[in-house]
């Protein structure tokens, strides 16, 4: 209960960071993602209208207050769509000034309701759903344990766009590692070629340790793609991209280049541009860069001769010792767990 008179669940998407959370289902009905540990040993339930409703009730009298709404948790769109809408309908009415409202949404889950239910919670109030697609590849959402097809992923996001709802789709780089990297960047590209989704949200992978990717990793099952060359898998992606309406939006510490953002069809060549920019640095400024990024202290390349000089000659000091390929990545990832 975290010391309110309602329930919160433990995530939302940086992009929600002040929107309020209502907690409309616990936990994720699916829980098997390999690179996932959010809910790991938490069971999944539904929560019912009236309790849904008193939590509304709670934050009105709280005097809580935003432009936008998430709900959460993982899938909540999985509530059988007569009582989401009964939930929506109320919380627009509790809180008129509310915008926006939000919610995850697995591909499977989006696959299986109907247009004709996908358009009555947009009636009652849903605008925008998030769904981490990871990647376009069978080969590698089979890999990861995603419980859901390409087909799947292209059926459900049409469908919540012809319903008039905004589709946020999250691409990992790097998920299917060095070996399907190439084919992470072509499925993924031909998916939001197909599905022309309002948001293509950028979100590189990183093994968390606890996870069972994190034991392929120990293992050597999972080869993981360097930094760098999850870089390329994005430019590989963007270079296939063709007549997107949508925008690509870096809004992660775990994403190397920020800039790497912007109208996926006007802005192509200047997210291409950035990301060229960057491969052309000389081997002890790229290091330097990610150094500085990996540590929180920058966030472009150019920012790196921002640093006060005792900074600048700290991290030159560390980039430019001798490193083999797996240490330098080990140093990247020492700094990387921190964010994931
Ligand atoms: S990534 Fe999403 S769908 Fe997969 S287990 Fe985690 S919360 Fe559930």
């Amino acid at each position: 209960m975290y010391g309110f008179d309602f329930e919160m669940g433990p995530i939302r998407p940086p992009s929600e960071a002040e929107s309020i959370l209502l907690r409309v289902t616990r936990n994720c009905p699916w829980n098997k993602c390999d690179f996932c540990g959010v809910y790991k040993g938490e069971k999944f339930s539904l929560r019912e209208v009236d309790e849904i409703k008193r939590d509304i009730d709670a934050m009105k009298a709280m005097g809580i207050e935003s432009k936008s709404a998430f709900l959460q948790d993982a899938n909540s769109i999985i509530m059988k769509p007569e009582k989401l809408a009964e939930v929506l309908e109320y919380f627009r009415k509790q809180f008129p000034m509310v915008e926006r409202v939000t919610s995850y949404g697995r591909a499977d889950t989006l696959s299986r309701i109907s247009l004709q239910n996908m358009k009555m919670l947009k009636e009652a109030g849903l605008d925008r759903i998030h769904s981490g697609y990871e990647t376009g590849s069978d080969t590698i959402l089979k890999q990861i344990r995603k419980g859901c097809t390409k087909q799947q992923e292209i059926e459900g996001g049409l469908k919540v766009r012809e319903a008039g709802i905004e589709l946020s789709m999250y691409f990992m780089p790097g998920i299917g590692g060095r070996e399907l990297s190439l084919e992470n960047s072509e499925e993924t590209a031909d998916v939001i070629n197909t599905v022309d989704p309002d948001f293509v949200r950028l979100r590189t992978f990183v093994a968390k340790p606890e996870t069972e990717m994190g034991q392929k990793v120990r293992t050597g099952e999972f080869v993981p793609c360097t930094d760098t060359e999850k870089v390329t898998e994005i430019k590989e992606m963007i270079k296939r991209l063709k007549g997107c309406n949508g925008r690509m939006v870096s809004d992660h510490i775990v994403n190397l280049l920020e800039g790497v953002q912007g109208h996926m069809t006007l802005d192509k060549d200047h997210m291409l541009n950035v990301i060229s920019q960057f491969e052309g640095l000389e081997p002890l400024s790229k290091r330097r860069f990610q150094l500085a990024r990996r540590m929180g202290y920058v966030r472009t390349p150019k920012d790196v001769f921002r640093l006060p000089n005792n900074m600048l000659f700290q991290i030159t000091e560390i980039a430019g010792k001798e490193y083999t390929e797996e240490e330098w990545e080990e140093l990247m990832n020492y700094f990387l767990e921190k964010y994931i």
